[in-house]
């Protein structure tokens, strides 16, 4: 009776294992909706169930700290190359090996040591109105510190990441000092006080508050879904120089993950080209995956030059980059 209540024991425990390796857990700042549709399909094709936990990206990095060898995260998922090189510091992830990712995504989306993948691109760049201007009277990000744009510039606030990874940028391109003076221009530049997210920002160009602004091109295309705000045009910066700003949405495998291998064929479907139009297009986002199709709403934006700074970078200098703003005033 023993044997066999000890060979029953076995069995259960080998299925559960079995059970679990066919199962993922992905802790996410994205939106669960955006996912969703993504993992089914992943489901469908390979058997492997994926579970999201969602929450703050500053959070979930905290929980998987604490719930150390046993956090169920197999996969930490947030945007901005900047969160994603802090959970790197923090030691999060382990490293992937994978020549179908070092395919799939350019090497400047990708950590020079594995750690994590890029699998959206998010453009930041310069929105006007067509009230106030046109196409002809814009060229770069550096441009708008000019000033003959005094009273004209509206920017969200520097606490944004997207703000400070666009600040690393310029450091990286130009070095402190220049970039320093860029920002101040900007600062002396401002019609109002910084607002707390892009979509404000918009709607203050759009009313004739200001005149132009920077901003990620999906809230524009959130936007310009209500032709109320028809007078916003979108420019694409530095074309003539180093590029527009990109950043990414990106993942990375956790390293207490008893999975890693599942793991790893989820990164790699999610860089596939099957996965990538809808991972992009769901949040009006670009695909990293060259010549994956782009969301019918943004094609008439046309095709860009980016910056292809390695996105690691807007990470490793982002304190200089809150310094400068610091330094400058921009709140
Ligand atoms: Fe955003």
């Amino acid at each position: 009776m023993k044997k066999i209540s000890l060979l029953f024991s076995l069995f259960f425990l080998v299925s559960c294992a079995y059970e679990s390796n066919k199962e993922l857990t992905i802790y996410t700042s994205r939106q669960p909706q955006l996912l969703e549709p993504i993992i089914e399909n992943f489901y469908q094709e390979t058997g492997i169930k994926v579970n999201l936990l969602s929450g703050n990206a500053q959070e979930l990095m905290e929980r998987i700290d604490i719930e150390g060898d046993q956090s169920k995260a197999d996969i930490f998922m947030t945007v901005d190359a900047g969160v994603l090189w802090q959970a790197a510091e923090r030691d999060i992830f382990s490293e992937t090996k994978s020549q179908i990712l070092e395919e799939n995504i350019p090497s400047y989306f990708r950590d020079p040591n594995g750690m994590w993948f890029g699998l959206s691109k998010r453009a930041r760049t310069i929105v006007y109105s067509n009230d106030q201007f046109s196409d002809t009277d814009f060229s770069s990000y550096e441009d708008l510190a000019n000033p003959k744009w005094k009273g004209k510039l509206c920017l969200r606030t520097s606490k944004k990441v997207y703000n400070r990874s666009l600040i690393a940028s310029m450091i990286d391109a130009y070095g402190f000092d220049k970039a320093k003076e860029v920002v101040a221009g900007w600062v002396a530049n401002l019609t109002t006080e910084v607002f707390s997210n892009d979509t404000n920002a918009l709607k203050a160009v759009s009313s004739g508050q200001c005149g132009v602004t920077i901003v990620n091109t999906y809230y524009l295309a959130r936007l310009l879904d209500d032709s109320k705000y028809d007078n916003l045009k979108l420019f694409w910066a530095n074309q003539d120089s180093r590029g527009v700003h990109v950043n990414i949405s990106g993942a990375g495998i956790v390293k207490s993950s008893i999975n890693k291998e599942d793991a790893q064929t989820l990164l790699e479907y999610l860089s596939s080209e099957k996965a990538q139009d809808f991972y992009a297009s769901a949040n009006k986002e670009y695909p990293v995956l060259k010549n994956a199709s782009i969301a019918d709403s943004i094609k008439n934006w046309g095709n860009f030059i980016e910056d292809d700074i390695n996105v690691s970078k807007l990470g490793s200098l982002q304190k200089e980059a809150v310094f400068i703003a610091q330094e400058v005033g921009y709140k």
